[in-house]
């Protein structure tokens, strides 16, 4: 075991602290990661505070990963000390499964293993990216491709899979128009992937304020969603539009902006429940789906397309010291675009 420095929550609600915690010991395919970077999701703030439910205290939040190689097991073939990798929100998985046998980790059925808040198959909670180092199994270790600088490249772990495996799914490319609703730190990304994939993108945000951002970013459009004019205008005008909302919406009102045969695919995760109305799909045959962060294989290809086409996340880098302050901002939709720890600062 080895003992490292990181950031926890000691209770729901409590202040992330400074803290120490165990590493276990580099097993025959493990890898041990010097984390440089560790990015802040919405996720890690719902989980902090049992907004999903029930969770493992203390918690060392952190599923956005980037770091450098320092160790690997006897058995592993993957990856050298020195190399530049990433970890994601899940450590293991089952591994047998029809879902993991088909490279979708993140839908196995036989349980897998989150990368914190999460109990691991040795039977020890696990603990994530707000920490000096990590262990993990070289099949949940992706490759941070030489183009991406690691602090840009930490959100893409989460931010980047979460909209690059549904933007895919639903065939987002040229000629087909695709809206971003939320232009947080999933949805900077959306925006990106989906210009990037060819399409024509559209952000709905709850105002105008981030609109140079967006069109810098990629966005060929902008809307306000506060403005209800938007909703008329752009009534039947999407084939896909993926939500990135952390709260619940009327989702009836944004189906009403697909046009016939479109999709809403939500990935936000909102803590209650939001009420449909069943007419808004069948009148035009529209879907509702979700869609959860992207397989292994998906988040290396991922990765790959980014450094391709030059996509790092826009983040404001912070010390360890202002995590409680980020998270403030975060619920307060005041972040451009990630906020992004330097673990140094641990
Ligand atoms: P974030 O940076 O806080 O972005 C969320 C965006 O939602 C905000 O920037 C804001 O966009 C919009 N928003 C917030 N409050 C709103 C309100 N009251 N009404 C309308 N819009 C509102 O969060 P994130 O890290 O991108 O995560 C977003 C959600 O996705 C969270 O619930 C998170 O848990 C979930 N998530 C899911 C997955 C998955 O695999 N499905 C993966 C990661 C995260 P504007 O300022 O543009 O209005
Ligand atoms: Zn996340
Ligand atoms: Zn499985």
């Amino acid at each position: 075991m080895t003992t490292v420095a990181a950031y926890a929550a000691p209770a729901a609600k409590a202040p992330l602290e400074r803290t120490t915690i165990e590493r276990r010991e580099v097993g025959e395919h493990d890898v041990l990661i010097d984390i440089r970077f560790a990015g802040i999701c919405h996720s890690d703030i719902h989980q902090a505070t049992e907004g999903w439910g029930e969770a493992v205290f203390p918690m060392v939040p952190g599923h956005e990963i980037a770091g450098v190689v320092s160790a690997v097991g006897p058995g592993v073939t993957k990856f050298a000390v020195g190399d530049r990798v990433g970890v994601g929100c899940m450590v293991d998985s089952c591994r047998e499964c029809e879902n993991c046998r088909a490279g979708q980790e993140q839908y196995c059925t036989g349980g897998n293993v989150m990368t914190y808040n999460g109990v691991g198959k040795d039977g020890e909670p696990t603990y994530g990216g707000y920490s000096e180092k990590i262990v993990v199994d070289e099949h949940f270790v992706v490759r941070i491709p030489d183009g991406l600088k690691l602090d840009e490249a930490a959100p893409l772990l989460c931010a980047g899979i979460t909209l690059y495996s549904p933007l895919k799914q639903w065939g987002a490319g040229p000629g087909k128009k695709v809206a971003v609703l939320g232009m947080g730190g999933l949805g900077h990304m959306g925006v990106k992937i989906a210009h990037a994939l060819g399409a024509e993108v559209t952000v709905l945000s709850q105002s105008l304020r981030k609109k140079e951002d967006g069109l810098r970013l990629g966005a060929d459009h902008y809307y306000a969603t506060s403005d209800p004019k938007t909703f008329e205008e752009l009534a039947g005008t999407f084939d896909l539009i993926v939500s990135t909302v952390s709260v619940a919406l009327d989702f009836n009102a944004y189906l009403g902006l697909l046009r016939t045969g479109g999709a809403l695919v939500n990935v936000g995760a909102p803590e209650e429940p939001v009420s449909l109305n069943l007419f808004s799909l069948i009148g035009q045959r529209k879907t509702l789906a979700g869609s959860m962060i992207g397989g292994i294989a998906e988040t290396q290809e991922m990765l790959d397309f980014c450094a391709a086409h030059g996509l790092g996340a826009e983040i404001e880098l912070i010390a360890a010291t202002e995590i409680n302050d980020a998270y403030t901002r975060v619920l307060g939709s005041d972040v451009r675009y990630r906020f992004v720890i330097d673990t140094a600062t641990i």
